[in-house]
């Protein structure tokens, strides 16, 4: 199955798309994470991305599709994908419609008042990748899944978070009638437990 994850920062897209596409057996691509080891790795994608993520900005569509491009040509997408954060412009997507076109587009909607407080409270792992809230955490600085130290991402800061709810309106939320008009569109309400969320994302792909 070939599969997107719609929805604005903090909607839950990253947390939902692992278990998801454990479920499903297709890849989890994240072009976050994938911008973020580039970055890490100073290769010249991570360095020309770097100054576009720090800003809350979106990096330019003709670097992205390439990254996603060449990523959904490799042979684990042989049985589907499940893209989460791509495609984020209108061009994207008609960009993905030419490489390899999704069956389905699960938009995870979450009211903007909830999302600052997601956001600001996001903690990520720095060993094992995962990602944790704040409200849920004994200690605010240790993963509680294999002890590793807890960090916040640069752009999780209230001034870059406004930016980047700004460019999701601006830039993404058009995709919502794009795949609606494709007839492609499910929406799932992402206000609420992580469990309940989960079922209702499966049983909109049934
Ligand atoms: P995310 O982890 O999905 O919140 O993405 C973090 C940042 O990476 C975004 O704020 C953008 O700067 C950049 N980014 C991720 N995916 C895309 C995309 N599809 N198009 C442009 N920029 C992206």
């Amino acid at each position: 199955m070939k599969l997107i994850f719609l929805g604005p920062p903090g909607a839950g897209k990253g947390t939902q798309a692992a278990g998801v596409s454990a479920h499903l057996g297709v890849p989890h691509i994240s072009t976050g994470d994938m911008f973020r080891s580039a970055i890490q790795n100073q290769t010249p994608t991570g360095l020309e991305a770097k100054r576009y993520i720090d800003a809350g900005e979106l990096v330019p569509d003709s670097v992205t599709i390439a990254m996603v491009k060449e990523r959904l040509s490799m042979d684990d997408c042989k049985p589907g994908y499940l893209l989460d954060g791509f495609p984020r412009t209108v061009e994207q997507a008609i960009a993905l419609d030419d490489i390899s076109a999704p069956d389905a587009v699960v938009d995870i909607d979450v009211p903007d008042e909830r999302l600052m407080g997601r956001l600001t409270g996001r903690r990520i792992c720095g060993k094992c990748q995962g990602t944790f809230h704040i409200s849920k955490l004994d200690d605010e600085k240790v993963c509680p899944v294999c002890g590793g130290e807890l960090y916040q991402r640069n752009d999780d800061k209230p001034e870059t978070i406004d930016t980047r709810l700004k460019a999701y309106h601006e830039q993404t939320e058009p995709l919502i009638g794009y795949y609606k008009g494709l007839g492609k569109l499910r929406t799932v309400n992402g206000d609420g437990q992580l469990e309940d969320v989960f079922k209702a994302i499966l049983a909109t792909l049934e």
